[in-house]
């Protein structure tokens, strides 16, 4: 095992804080990781680092996980079961189910981060998450090494949110992740205005996953910023999910309000929208800003800390509480 000392995570987190790592070493199978845990008492999981905000510099050793592997461990005549290691990025993971015609992941392509971060909060987009193929995973317990298998059940998935974000946080290292996918008549949701006006621009009247996949690629690279050109981690707060009664209550005073019926009780409104309205969007104080596309986005203009940055986010939480009486909460892990 190589410990490098005192270095830079800046090009491990797609903020691009320039937080350092007291200690630092890259996994590469799961037994030097059990290994390791069991010896090491101050350990940090470090995976795409597309969903954590870095306020301080970490004194622990920092486990950057890069186990790789995808295999098909069963098949039927209509699904397959595939496992993948979880250092294997996300993105590529879905253009290999893609290139191999296997169905249930397109909707997900491109979102960054890798494969065993992709249950802790049930990555989703599109009208798509990860619980809708999710058939197993397997972790390893941090106190004790011991293995454990987890299904769909035990993970308690939820909007953004899982077992691994509430009581089961820091507790397990997720090492594989085993999704049930398609192998024909996939099932395929394209309800999304978005994706529609993609397939009609280009005249696909009978959309493949790879015209899905296609489509959401050339959205996300449209709407969203891309990290390598400046910093962010996606979706900075959850949009909040409130009854249809304080929704009513609010649009008497803000009738352009939006919103998305999720249940006959409660309804989901944008978060970026709130935020617009309290005047944050494109807003910059030194180099941490809110886009100026998409407020739901906090970036970082070059060399913002993730102090900065969190800074800022409670100051959007606390002028969005007062406005409209909603509180914010925020989706990237902070550190
Ligand atoms: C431009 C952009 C767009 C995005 N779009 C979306 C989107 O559309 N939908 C969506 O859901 N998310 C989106 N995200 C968020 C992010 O991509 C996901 O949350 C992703 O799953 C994070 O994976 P990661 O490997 O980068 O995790 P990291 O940031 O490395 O880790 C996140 C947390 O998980 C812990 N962790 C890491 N690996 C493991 C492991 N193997 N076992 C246990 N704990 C672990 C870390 O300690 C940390 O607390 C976006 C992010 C960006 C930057």
């Amino acid at each position: 095992m190589n410990i490098q000392e005192n270095i830079s995570l800046k090009k491990h987190n797609t903020f691009g804080i320039d937080a350092k790592a007291s200690r630092f070493t890259s996994i590469e199978s799961v037994s030097e990781l059990r290994e390791i845990i069991v010896n090491e008492a101050n350990i940090f999981i470090l995976s795409g680092g597309s969903n954590l905000l870095l306020t301080k510099d970490l004194d622990s050793l920092v486990l950057h996980i890069n186990t790789k592997g995808i295999d098909i461990i069963e098949e039927t005549n209509t699904h397959v079961f595939v496992k993948a290691q979880a250092g294997e990025n996300w993105h590529e993971f879905v253009l290999w189910c893609i290139e191999h015609n296997f169905g249930g992941l397109e909707n997900l392509s491109l979102i960054p981060g890798n494969v065993g971060t992709s249950p802790i909060q049930n990555i989703g987009a599109y009208g798509v998450e990860i619980k809708d193929t999710f058939h197993k995973l397997k972790a390893i317990e941090i106190a004790t090494g011991n293995r454990k298998i987890f299904d769909a059940s035990e993970c308690n998935f939820g909007y953004r949110n899982s077992v691994f974000k509430n009581e089961l946080k820091g507790k397990y290292i997720i090492t594989s992740v085993i999704f049930k996918l398609t192998k024909k008549n996939h099932n395929l949701n394209y309800s999304y205005g978005a994706i529609q006006s993609e397939l009609e621009k280009r005249k696909v009247l009978n959309p493949t996953i790879k015209d899905i996949s296609d489509c959401v690629i050339d959205i996300r690279n449209s709407k969203l910023p891309n990290p390598k050109e400046i910093g962010n981690s996606g979706s900075f707060f959850k949009n909040p999910v409130i009854s249809i009664s304080k929704f009513q209550e609010l649009k008497n005073k803000h009738q352009t309000i939006p919103s998305y019926k999720i249940s006959k009780t409660e309804v989901k409104v944008p978060a970026g929208w709130l935020i617009e309205q309290c005047g944050f969007k494109g807003k910059r104080f030194g180099d941490a800003g809110v886009h100026s596309k998409q407020s739901l986005v906090l970036v970082n203009y070059g060399n913002a800390t993730g102090q900065e940055i969190y800074a800022l986010a409670q100051n959007i939480q606390k002028k969005v509480s007062s406005t409209f009486g909603i509180p914010l909460e925020i989706e990237v892990n902070i550190i």
